[in-house]
Parts: structure tokens; C-alpha cells; sequence
């Protein structure tokens, strides 16, 4: 056995939900496996996304030879703009992947200096020390890989996100053959997503929505909205197969619906005949009982197109009396409150509105493999050391008490979290130390920004640029705004004193308020974030300053 220390770092996503990310180093070789996002908490105001800190690699930089993608999922790829203008190093992913990938960083200017290496399951290729094989598994996403990783020390599998699925609507099947192959040859370690782990049985496939999409579009007789996520491309499919059934035509309303569909089309995993997709502009054109509209927004996001329609203020997607909306995805904890007050806006409206309550068939299934599932993997692999990843604390323990329920499947078990050094030798494994993570706030602007206009929003920063509270008194039983806004601001020292500076800032909140719909100033959600962006997008013209913007509403 060679002699020196395989060392696996965590810099995400191990203890807590999102922004996964790995390193593995052999001696002067580091690899990265996923640059993911969290989305941000609610507490976090004024803050568009969260990616880890990357101190570690930035130390490292001129050791960290590669990053390879297992999904494109935006918990994975989501940092890549971060982590690439930080340094420019290659970038592994499936044809899929790189896709979303190249999108994203066009859009933050960074597409033309990026490498891109297009991966294929199967398909082994090499990055110094480093030996790694993709292997196809199913999940919400299509072209989705596990990693078998070969060190000098041994092989290690990254499961990525995965499922069993053993009819994906796309036929491109997990690929148990291989995970038994790797068994059979010895795996040093498992690396296994734990997301699911609290979930007895099995997931079931992405074609038990069909039954009920089905019963839905028989019984619809207006338009039909379906909101789903945008990377669900099996979603999005078969909203498009079950439209074409029932004589309706197709509109994709949402930026990140219509992008991810042409990805999807573009390279074959949605076929739609032609003439099925119409632009938003013409829904009008045809009698409701010949749409389907597919709409993104599943999360209650205030902006979203979903949102605004339901508060009535979405030029092409008007939802009426006796339409059907459904919402095909997961409420994730933390957008529920968002996400019912859309439903209750819907049902305002008079909408027919399916979403998870339980009932079956379900209108969304998880892409995340449940404990059978888990426990298959294991057993197949049957690794000399297991870790379970991708989880909060007590999934991470609890998947950790399920491998090792399986005696004689599993040699030892490391529970580590980010930032906890897991070093392999040819002792043994043991933790050996910690290196610096954390969570870094990125402030994106609009979306379209570039990345040199990314603003870190750490305490230095908050000190330099200080806080605007705009302050509005609504009147709760009359929905009006009583008396002129106040603007309050600290630490500001962009703010022009002499020319009326906050006065023209009032203004900006007033007009905010005169071109908002009577609902939306009733859904505080919703009037804050318009507020919010419209005064900032001032600030910014005006100052070249970004304070953290939190409008306040007091009802009175
Ligand atoms: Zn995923
Ligand atoms: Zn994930």
C-alpha cells in the first residue's frame, strides 16, 4: 500500500440542509465534488443566497486541480459562479449538468474563461492521483451521476443525490450493476445522501404522479396551471404528455421554466410534437379548456410568477374562477407560511387547488432514497468505512444507527461534519483536525448581475454600508397606507444629506404602492419584496451603495 494520507474534507453540507461541497486531497492534489447553494432563511433579510466558505480551497489554490458535478441541482452547482471567480479551475459534470451550469455562468460573464469537460457515466477519466468513474443513477433531475472515486489508498464512492427509481420516466436505469461491481472489488469508503434517511420502505418511482395528473386533467374543464421546480424535468414532461393527450396546448411562463424546458429539449429528454408550445401572449387566444399553463413559483417566492398571478398582477397568466392550479413539489420546511399564502390567494380566486395533503396518488415524490433503499446501496457496496453526507445533524446520526444495524455489510462508521478532516492512511481512518467553513452571504442584486457586482454581506461590509428601513403604516381593515412613509437610516454614509435624498426615496415607496394591486399590498410578503427591490435599485443608481434594505409595515 502507498505510503501518505487521503484526506476528505466536508466544506458543505454535512450538518446542515444544502451547499454541498467536498474536498478529497491526496498529497498536493485536491479534487472538489459539488459547489452548491443554500437558500437563505427568513431571518436572513436582504440576502439572496448562501455558499460555503471556500477559505480552505483559496489556501490551497494551487493544489485544488478540478471540480466535478454530480447533478444540477442548484444545493450543487449553485456556488460555481463563487467558487470560480475565486479560481478558475476545471469543471466535470454530464452533458445535463453543464448545461444549467454554462447558463449560470453566463449569466455572471464567467462563461468565457470556464473549462468545461463534458463526463459520461461508465466512463473513467483522470485528475492527477485521482482515477473517477461515473456511475448513472436516478433521481428528480435526469443525468445525474454517482462518483466511484479511485485513490491510491482505495476506492471511494460519492453517492451524490440519488433514488432507486426503477422506472424513470426518462428509461435510463440506476445502475445496481455497478455499485455491485465496486463491492465486489473492495470500496474503502461510502459517502452516502442522507436526505431521506427518516423515511421507512421505499420512494416510490416519478410514475406514480401520472395516475393522479391524469384524474386531474379529466376532470378540468378551464385552464390547468401546473407549478412544479424547473429542474423537474420528469414533471415537466409529463405535464407536457398528459397536455397533448387532452388536446391542450403548452404556455411556460417563469424565466427559469422556459430555460430549463429548452435545455431539456435541446438535448432530448422532452419531445414535445410541434405546435404544442405557445407563448404566454397567446393563452387569451384559446379557450380555457385548451391550456395548460406551466408556471414556476412552487416555494411561495414573493416575485415569482405563480405569486404574482395569484394576486392577480401577471399580464399573461390570469387566473380565473374554476381554473385548476396545481403545485407538484415538496413544501420545503421554511417556505410554508409563503406557500399557503399563495394557496389562500388561489382560493380567493375560486381555483380548484391540488397540492400535498396527504392524498393519493401523490402529486409529487421525493428524489431522495428512502431506508430499503439506503440499506441496498450499503449492502451492495459494502464498504470498509461508511459516512453518511448531504444532511442535517440528526439525519447524518440517524443514517450513521442505520449502517450500523447492517453488521458484516459495514466495517466502521465516521459520523464528521463540515469542516471535520477525515484522513485515510495505511493505518487506518481517523479525524484529524478541522479547516475553516461557514456560511457566506451573497447579495446578488438583480438576477443578471455580474460577478464582480457580488457583495459579501459579512459584518465589515454591513458596517461600511449600514441599514435603510423604510416604514409604512397600513391600515388593516381599509388595506390603505395611513399617513407618508418614514425612512429610517443607520450607518449609511452614502446617503447625499442636501438634496432631498430621503425625500426622493420616499417617493420611490410611494410609487412602489401606487403601481401595487389591492391583494398584494394586503400580502406583506409580497409588498416588502417590492419595496425592497425598488429602493435598492435607487440606492444603488444613486449611491454605488448597497445598505441592507428590511422595509417594515406596522399595521394599525
Ligand atoms: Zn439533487
Ligand atoms: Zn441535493
Amino acid at each position: 500500500m502507498p505510503i501518505g494520507k487521503l484526506q476528505v474534507v466536508p466544506l458543505g453540507g454535512c450538518g446542515e440542509f444544502g451547499m454541498n461541497c467536498m474536498a478529497i486531497r491526496w498529497g498536493d492534489d485536491i479534487i472538489v465534488i459539488d459547489a452548491g447553494l443554500m437558500f437563505p432563511e427568513a431571518e436572513l433579510l436582504g440576502v439572496d443566497i448562501v455558499v460555503p466558505d471556500i477559505s480552505y480551497l483559496i489556501q490551497n489554490r494551487d493544489h485544488v486541480r478540478a471540480l466535478i458535478l454530480t447533478h444540477g441541482h442548484e444545493d450543487h452547482i449553485g456556488a460555481i459562479p463563487w467558487l470560480l471567480s475565486e479560481l478558475n479551475i476545471p469543471v466535470y459534470g454530464t452533458e445535463f449538468t453543464l448545461a444549467y451550469v454554462e447558463d449560470k455562468l453566463d449569466e455572471h460573464g464567467l462563461l468565457d474563461n470556464a473549462v468545461l469537460n463534458e463526463i459520461r457515466p461508465g466512463q473513467g477519466f483522470r485528475i492527477g492521483p485521482f482515477t473517477i468513474e461515473p456511475i448513472q443513477v436516478t433521481h428528480s433531475l435526469v443525468d445525474c451521476v454517482s462518483l466511484a472515486i479511485h485513490t491510491p489508498l482505495g476506492t471511494l464512492i460519492h453517492t451524490g443525490d440519488f433514488k432507486v427509481d426503477p422506472t424513470p420516466s426518462d428509461n435510463r436505469l440506476f445502475d445496481l450493476h455497478a455499485f455491485a461491481e465496486y463491492g465486489k472489488r473492495g470500496v474503502l469508503a461510502l459517502f452516502q445522501d442522507s436526505t431521506n434517511v427518516e423515511r421507512p420502505g421505499y420512494t416510490p418511482s416519478e410514475r406514480a404522479v401520472r395516475a393522479r395528473f391524469e384524474h386531474i386533467f379529466s376532470i378540468s374543464e378551464k385552464r390547468i396551471f401546473i407549478s412544479c421546480f424547473s429542474s423537474s424535468i420528469h414533471r415537466i414532461k409529463l405535464a407536457m404528455e398528459m397536455a397533448a393527450q387532452h388536446n391542450r396546448k403548452v404556455a411556460l411562463v417563469g424565466r427559469s421554466m422556459t430555460e430549463s424546458t429548452e435545455i431539456a429539449q435541446d438535448l432530448g429528454y422532452i419531445d414535445a410534437p410541434p405546435g404544442l408550445i405557445i407563448h404566454p401572449g397567446q393563452i387569451k387566444d384559446y379557450a380555457p379548456g385548451q391550456v395548460a399553463v406551466l408556471i414556476s413559483g412552487t416555494q411561495g417566492e414573493p416575485m415569482s410568477s405563480l405569486s404574482r398571478a395569484a394576486v392577480e398582477n401577471h399580464k399573461h397568466a390570469k387566473i380565473e374562477p374554476g381554473d385548476t392550479v396545481i403545485l407538484s413539489s415538496r413544501i420545503i420546511p421554511g417556505n410554508e407560511k409563503a406557500i399557503y399564502r399563495v394557496i389562500d390567494h388561489l382560493f380567493r380566486r375560486n381555483a380548484k387547488v391540488f397540492y400535498e395533503d396527504g392524498t393519493k396518488p401523490p402529486l409529487h415524490v421525493s428524489g431522495h432514497a428512502s431506508q430499503e433503499e439506503l440499506k441496498l446501496i450499503i449492502n451492495l457496496v459494502r464498504p470498509q468505512y461508511f459516512i453518511p453526507i448531504h444532511g442535517e445533524y440528526r439525519q447524518l446520526k440517524l443514517h450513521a444507527k442505520l449502517a450500523a444495524e447492517m453488521r458484516g455489510a459495514v466495517g466502521s462508521i465516521f459520523l464528521i461534519e463540515s469542516g471535520e478532516i477525515l484522513e485515510f492512511d495505511e493505518l487506518g481512518a481517523r479525524k484529524a483536525g478541522t479547516v475553516p467553513v461557514g456560511r457566506v452571504c451573497i447579495d446578488s442584486g438583480s438576477t443578471g448581475d455580474v460577478v464582480e457586482e457580488l457583495i459579501i454581506r459579512d459584518r465589515r461590509h454591513l458596517s461600511e454600508d449600514g441599514f435603510v428601513l423604510p416604514i409604512l403604516a397600513i391600515n388593516k381593515l381599509t388595506g390603505q397606507v395611513e399617513n407618508q412613509p418614514e425612512i429610517v437610516m443607520r450607518g449609511f454614509a452614502g446617503a447625499p444629506a442636501d438634496n432631498g435624498f430621503v425625500e426622493q426615496a420616499k417617493q420611490v415607496v410611494l410609487d412602489t404602492l401606487e403601481h401595487s394591486t389591492h391583494e398584494e399590498m394586503s400580502d406583506y410578503g409580497v409588498i416588502k419584496e417590492k419595496i425592497r427591490l425598488d429602493l435598492k435599485r435607487f440606492i444603488n443608481k444613486n449611491t454605488q451603495r448597497r445598505p441592507l434594505i428590511m422595509p417594515v409595515i406596522l399595521e394599525i
